[in-house]
């Protein structure tokens, strides 16, 4: 079947006991057993929950992967991967990760012995000069955050298994709608939920997918292990979230597109980061490897100072972090989002302002933008 199908009918049969249509929320620490050790494939909601249940096999659906396992954030999934490595093994990924990886991977992996490398996604064509027999991951984000950086995903995997390393990518950008990293030969796809599969800003999530039995049984392990479990009510609010991530990605994607557009010929910006413009570096294998361009926009504006005043300037576009929500947020990454990635030699650029470009009527969010820049332009002329 389809995705959008899959998306609203994969792991979600009518409830057995009712007929419930949707899954119910099985707000439950633990379960009656029969006997000791007969249970009906439950006994502790850390190990398994059925609405989690619910939620594994339905992203994993939309995945390609045999195997989804779920978490309580983004990072929760990214600490249970970090564990399938050992000190003294050593870790490349994109130089522009998410800042959160970055705080992660320097100060708590790091001071134990992990070795890491940060490769520019420029540097990806040459991946293979840059892996040792040490090398156990080859970590991408494509598009990245926040530089919006593009990483043929097929080349990365076919380098990183000619070096006896596998590949993660961090799908949270353009979710399996847009693409799906595991029928281009990566191994691992990890996600945070809490952006566009939740997709409406309510939710903490993450979630791990793998065709590698080995892989699957060792990241199941560690989510019972390590504890960081998405609860019921979490897993229900993202299986509702996915229902319609087709539709919502659409629309996304056609926001993203005219807003870039138009910022592209606006004076009071350099430049705009979008894989969707044909000047893109990554536009080709972007158009190649996905399905559309996805809702994010990174831009650099004249300088610092007017980033961070227009940022503050939108109405629509609400300042928060965070993103893939149905409203429009704006941001300042250096200062917000990216702000523990300061001291690494890939910080976000002083002067960048990131766009999550939500669903909202395209129009009103081009007056928002246009508002915000005419605002900074008559402030720049009143100081000069
Ligand atoms: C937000 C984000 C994460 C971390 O996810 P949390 O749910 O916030 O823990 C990881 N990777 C990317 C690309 C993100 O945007």
């Amino acid at each position: 079947m389809d995705f959008e199908t899959r998306a609203i009918h994969d792991g979600q049969e009518p409830d057995p006991a009712t007929g419930s249509v949707t899954v119910p929320i099985y707000q439950t620490s633990t379960y009656a057993q029969e006997g000791v050790g007969r249970n009906k494939g439950y006994d502790y909601s850390r190990a398994a929950n059925p609405t989690r249940t619910a939620l594994q096999i339905c992203l994993a659906s939309l995945e390609s992967a045999e195997h989804g396992i779920a978490f309580s954030s983004g990072l929760g999934a990214v600490t249970a991967i970090m564990h399938l490595v050992n000190p003294g093994d050593r870790v490349v990924l994109i130089a522009d990760v998410y800042g959160g990886v970055y705080r992660m991977t320097s100060q708590v992996y790091e001071p134990k012995g992990y070795l890491f490398d940060y490769l520019p996604a420029e540097s990806f064509p040459s991946l293979a000069d840059h892996l040792d027999e040490r090398t156990r991951i080859v970590w991408i984000e494509t598009p990245s955050n926040p530089m919006l950086s593009v990483v043929d995903i097929r080349a990365a995997a076919d380098a990183a298994h000619a070096a006896g390393a596998i590949v993660v990518v961090d799908n949270t950008f353009a979710t399996p709608y847009l693409q799906r990293p595991l029928e281009l030969g990566a191994d691992i796809v990890v996600h945070s939920t809490t952006k566009y599969l939740g997709g409406h800003s309510d939710v903490i999530g993450g979630f791990a997918a793998t065709n590698d039995p080995t892989i699957a049984e060792r990241l199941t392990f560690l989510q019972k292990s390590l504890g960081a479990v998405p609860g019921p009510f979490d897993s229900w609010l993202v299986l509702r979230g996915i229902k319609t991530l087709a539709v919502r990605m659409r629309k996304h994607c056609e926001n993203a597109h005219v807003v870039a557009y138009w910022l592209s010929r606006q004076p009071g910006v350099q430049k705009v980061l979008y894989p969707g413009l044909p000047g893109h570096p990554g536009h080709e294998i972007a158009a190649r490897q996905m399905r559309d361009f996805g809702g994010m926009i990174s831009f650099l504006a004249e300088s610092e100072d007017e980033a961070v005043a227009l940022v503050a300037r939108t109405k629509v576009f609400e300042l928060a972090e965070s993103l893939g929500g149905v409203e429009s947020l704006i941001e300042h990454p250096a200062r917000m989002t990216h702000a523990s990635t300061a001291d690494a030699p890939f910080a976000a650029p002083p002067n960048l302002v990131r766009l999550s470009v939500g669903i909202e009527a395209a129009d009103d969010l081009i007056a928002d933008l246009e508002g915000a820049l005419a605002a900074s332009a008559a402030e720049a002329r009143a100081t000069t």
